[in-house]
């Protein structure tokens, strides 16, 4: 596609991307800015071997100078433009070195926002983001596509799925129509970054609201106002979905508020926590309705009941019907390594929750199951206090398998717990490789047990990151299911 007048800004001019990342927004900064004629100097701290992934996804033939392993001040000083990746600290020296010349800064997402003319539906929170944006596309594809398979007209509106979520959408920029709807995850980097263009998404929800990410941000109150400006530029036609048992339901907007939460609040929004929740919407959006999410939803957890309800609230205000719902939550088995449901392996359903990395996710995780479980937990020790998942474990799990450098401490504090609680806890046992703990958590569980991988540390003394560990469990229980079954075969 040639480039568009709006993009002739960029033919051959010198853009520096700083930060390529590996969750597509360096990729999409790297693409969008080639086949609009610049000149790209791609610059980033970590080295071509750590980037190799997101590397395979550049083209030989865009004009892309490479600098890995560091930076170098003159592509900060010599350029016209720096794309600053949401990870790099506004602080960060290089940058400094840009504004003293006056070379403009800016972000993948920023380069999106100010070109897409589509509907934006963001979604933001410290938990749940990805969630319940795949959800809500998931709900708005199941809504769209009937019409698009029936006639295939260039007047017929489209989903897009982008942001933090690891996709980026400035390269189809120009593809997106007025009509279009553009589901966005935000973090609270991007949100920042989009300060100066005063964001004003159709539709924003916000999961909640917790500490996090202070090393970054610095105070709970720069985390809270950068998340915050997803709804502080709203107007009123637009619409505000928010956590009622979050201070986030509090957050200011001029937009209408939509609010979900366990009991019914007699307002706008989505309520409940038993089988049904009520749909209580403003009549354009289909006014008052009964849903059987219970009966819908597969995933495990409060907290991914809170998300569906979040993702209905917004689908609903974004025109969904009722079918459409049904179909997408009932189909809809989670996001890869967030407690997703692997396989049953004679009876035991097994439970990839890998992209726990704290404490609290694995709590949370054994709280979604009433079934015992065998946890396989541990890893890389960041030197947190795990006594959170030691008190859990003692109270939900027959057997614990532990891993990594936190194995042996994670022990401990199980041992301690159950003393403490006096109760003789789960059976623990130390392993030097996931396979082995796998085939011991299978081999210890019974027919109607959970399985669980949620190790609560991060994956680096073992893996690469949590993706790896995640994928070594699903493979490794996948595999068992053959065989667990070819041995209860020969028993017989
Ligand atoms: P995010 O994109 O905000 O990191 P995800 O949807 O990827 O969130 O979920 C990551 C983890 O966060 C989950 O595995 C679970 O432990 C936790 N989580 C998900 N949804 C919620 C929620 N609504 N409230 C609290 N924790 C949640």
């Amino acid at each position: 596609m040639p480039p568009s007048p709006s993009d002739l800004e960029f033919c051959n001019r010198t853009v520096t991307v700083m930060g390529l990342g590996g969750f597509g927004g360096g990729v999409g900064a790297v693409r969008f800015l080639a086949e609009a004629g610049a000149k790209v100097i791609l610059t980033d701290l970590r080295t071509e071997a750590e980037l190799r992934s997101s590397l395979a996804q550049l083209d030989s033939t865009w004009p892309v100078t490479l600098r890995f392993g560091r930076h170098d001040e003159a592509d900060f000083r010599d350029t016209d433009l720096v794309v600053v990746s949401p990870a790099v600290a506004k602080e960060n020296p290089f940058l400094a070195v840009a504004r003293e010349r006056g070379i403009p800064l800016t972000s993948e997402m920023n380069l999106f926002w100010e070109r897409n003319r589509g509907r934006v539906l963001a979604v933001s929170g410290s938990n749940g983001k990805s969630t319940t944006t795949a959800l809500i596309h998931a709900i708005l594809e199941a809504s769209l596509s009937p019409r698009r398979s029936g006639h295939k007209n260039s007047g017929d509106s489209r989903c897009w799925l982008g942001g933090n979520i690891g996709i980026s959408l400035l390269p189809e920029v120009r593809r997106i129509q007025p009509d279009d709807w553009v589901v966005l995850e935000l973090s609270s980097f991007q949100l920042e970054d989009l300060a100066p263009l005063q964001p004003r998404p159709e539709i924003a929800v916000v999961t909640n609201f917790t500490p996090n990410h202070l090393d970054r941000h610095g105070t709970v109150e720069a985390y809270r106002a950068a998340k915050q400006n997803l709804l502080r530029w709203q107007t009123d036609d637009q619409i505000a979905v928010v956590n009622s048992e979050s201070e986030v339901a509090t957050w200011p907007t001029a937009a209408t508020r939509l609010r979900f939460s366990p009991a019914d609040e007699q307002s706008f929004g989505v309520f409940g926590d038993g089988s049904e929740v009520i749909a209580r919407m403003p009549l354009k959006f289909g006014g008052e309705q009964r849903l059987p999410l219970g009966r819908w939803l597969r995933l495990p957890g409060t907290h991914n009941w809170q998300n569906a309800q979040a993702a209905i609230a917004a689908a609903l205000a974004a025109g969904a019907s009722v079918a459409a719902i049904e179909q997408a939550v009932s189909s809809f088995r989670g996001l890869p390594h967030r407690l997703e449901f692997v396989a049953e392996v004679d009876g035991r359903r097994c439970f990839n929750d890998s992209k726990s990395t704290t404490p609290e996710a694995t709590v949370l995780a054994l709280q979604s199951f009433d079934e015992p479980i065998v946890l396989l937990a541990g890893g890389y020790d960041k030197q947190i206090d795990l006594s959170a998942i030691a008190s859990a474990a003692v109270s939900r799990c027959r057997a614990v398998a532990l891993l990594g450098q936190t194995g042996p401490q994670l022990g401990c504090l199980i041992e301690a717990a159950a003393r403490a609680a006096n109760v003789s806890g789960p059976t623990c046992r130390g392993f030097e490789s996931l396979g082995s703990a796998v085939a011991w958590s299978l081999q210890i569980s019974s027919s109607g047990d959970v399985v669980l991988l949620s190790p609560g540390c991060a994956s680096y003394d073992w893996f690469q990151n949590y993706i790896e560990r995640g994928e070594q469990f699903s493979t490794l229980v996948k595999r068992a299911e053959p065989e667990v079954s070819r041995r209860g075969a020969e028993t017989q």
